[in-house]
């Protein structure tokens, strides 16, 4: 039933974006971004740089969905928006309680 659900929520989250998404591997603004160790994605706009293989990506079902609604929050917010709320969040709230990442984690878990 969940594998289900996620399916619905990816192609609809792939229906409502209204212009291409490329993702790109082995960025290297991903990679400055990285926090850590492990897999890790930067959306700009509908862009997805990634800090690994686009494979690894394609195979994570939730984390596609999460970057895909990123690239949905850049439309509804506008770059100028979108980037000044995020940034405002993160100073205030650090990334964990950051509500552009907090409502995604709800809305997938
Ligand atoms: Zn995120």
């Amino acid at each position: 039933m969940r594998k289900v659900l996620i399916a619905i929520l990816f192609l609809s989250s792939w229906f409502y974006c209204s212009a291409q998404i490329r993702v790109k591997s082995n960025t290297f603004v991903s990679k400055l971004h990285s926090p850590g160790n492990g897999t890790y994605a930067i959306t700009i706009g509908h862009t997805i740089y990634l800090n690994c293989d686009a494979n690894e990506f394609f195979i994570d079902t939730p984390w596609m969905i999460h970057e895909f609604n990123h690239v949905r929050q850049w439309e509804r917010f506008g770059t100028m928006g979108f980037i000044s709320r995020y940034i405002f969040f993160s100073i205030l709230k650090g990334y964990k309680k950051n509500p552009f990442e907090l409502q995604l984690k709800q809305k997938y878990k």
